[in-house]
């Protein structure tokens, strides 16, 4: 223990657990790599305004868990609270739009962080790998990411997570439906900071938990019925082609998700296992984001997985990941020429490319052993002054436990022919 502590709300991954958030990162990005996405990084914070316009001045987002800062030359910046608006700022910025074909299809991972109330699953440091296909209206592009979002969750071996799918219209179709949920609204029963949302962002009253509010909104006006005929036909396509590639979703009336930039189709992955911070992953069509942030017409689509919940829900299924030792080889010399013969032949391993670690700290044989154990390792190798003398190592298979003398300048090409 030091005096410090990770912060509230936060965690750290250490050893042997991070490995586990290694391998969800990347099967979580895997089917984007092998589906024409191209990687895109970009700062850990952003101008405020972005998110202010983009995300939305009433979303809890913004106004409630932006952690913002002043810097010594006043500028006003936050840590990015989300990805999307950060990377189709970046993708503007460097004219990703003109330069190629459309959509511009990027893919991300990294921190983001809300100030919000920790629970298990909710932490105000939280790791996501996220997709943005930017540029293009096509329903098949909505479909592709829903449909790879369900591939990565699979690959990992999950099945408790259901996908629930929703439209949320468009400017045309929208503000009709917008009007006549707050009309609806004006007329019940609600507390003064719920009453401040209908004028703000009435969809968000929709997504209330309390079940006083929840049992007032029985007959609330439906957006299906308000979609206009454009939207329900992106809408039919959607779900046709995901029909089609054999995705299961629901259908879902009162998904709005708690950003203001999106449009029709949206979406969320929960999963069953995780109580009350189900959602694994969301997503959806943001066809004016672009231009709210001061760039041409840009319809797009994206989503962002929860790195996080993904491994909670990978607990909560039992699912207990394959991963490969990191190391291959272990070496445990015995004695002082041992230690720079071995340290060498380590170094000449790594080179060839094999992974390969030492018994660090001059302990005995035994303290030496187990951490061979704990490496992982498949072979160890052992040598002595009188192994040296002979100009050979001791090399031990962990598995089947057999142990063989192996010339020391054949070492190398022995075990990478045992463990190719
Ligand atoms: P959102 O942008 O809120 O839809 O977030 C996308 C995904 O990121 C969610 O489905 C969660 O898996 C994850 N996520 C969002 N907020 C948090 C948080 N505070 N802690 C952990 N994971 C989060």
């Amino acid at each position: 223990m030091s005096t410090f502590k990770a912060p509230k709300g936060t965690y750290d991954l250490t050893p042997p657990d991070s490995a586990k958030y290694l391998a969800v990162r990347e099967a979580l990005s895997a089917p984007l790599k092998n589906s024409g996405y191209g990687y895109i990084e970009t700062p850990g914070f952003e101008d405020v305004a972005l998110f202010s316009r983009g995300v939305g001045e009433s979303t809890d987002i913004v106004s409630k868990e932006m952690y913002t800062l002043t810097t010594k030359g006043g500028s006003e910046l936050a840590l990015r609270p989300e990805g999307t608006a950060s990377v189709l700022r970046a993708a503007l910025e460097a004219n990703l739009h003109k330069l190629g074909n459309l959509p511009v299809k990027l893919w991300y991972s990294g921190s983001y962080y809300r100030y919000e109330r920790p629970q298990k699953g909710r932490y105000r440091h939280f790791s996501q790998v996220g997709a943005e296909a930017i540029g293009a209206e096509d329903p098949a592009l909505d479909a592709e990411l829903i449909i790879l979002a369900d591939q990565a969750y699979r690959t990992l071996g999950l099945q408790n997570f259901r996908i629930l799918l929703n439209s949320l219209g468009d400017k045309e179709c929208r503000p009709v439906y917008r009007d006549a949920l707050q009309e609806f609204l004006r007329e019940l029963d609600l507390d003064d900071d719920t009453r401040r949302r209908i004028d703000l962002n009435p969809l968000r009253v929709l997504d209330d938990k309390r079940t006083e509010v929840q049992k007032q909104l029985v007959g609330a006006p439906v957006l299906r019925d308000y979609l206009c005929d454009a939207c329900k036909a992106y809408h039919e396509e959607v779900r046709d082609l995901l029909t089609a590639a054999g995705v299961v979703y629901e259908d879902d009336e009162k998904l709005v998700r708690g950003l203001d930039y999106y449009t029709r189709t949206t979406f969320e992955f929960v999963h069953d296992g995780l109580g009350s911070q189900s959602a694994v992953g969301g997503g959806g069509r943001y066809d004016g984001l672009s231009e709210m942030i001061g760039g041409p017409a840009l319809p797009s689509v994206g989503w962002a997985l929860g790195v996080d919940r993904t491994v909670l829900a990978l607990e909560a299924e039992g699912i207990v990941l394959e991963l490969p030792s990191s190391t291959s080889v272990f070496a445990v010399p015995l004695g002082e020429e041992a230690r720079r013969v071995l340290f060498a032949k380590v170094t000449e391993l790594r080179r060839a490319g094999v992974a390969a670690d030492f018994a660090f700290g001059g302990r005995g044989l035994k303290g030496a052993m187990k951490s061979a154990n704990r490496s992982g390792a498949r072979f160890t190798v052992v040598a002595g002054e009188r192994d040296l003398a002979e100009g050979v190592v001791q090399l031990k298979d962990m598995e089947s436990g057999e142990q063989q003398a192996v010339a020391l300048d054949v070492l190398v090409a022995e075990v990478q022919q045992k463990l190719a």
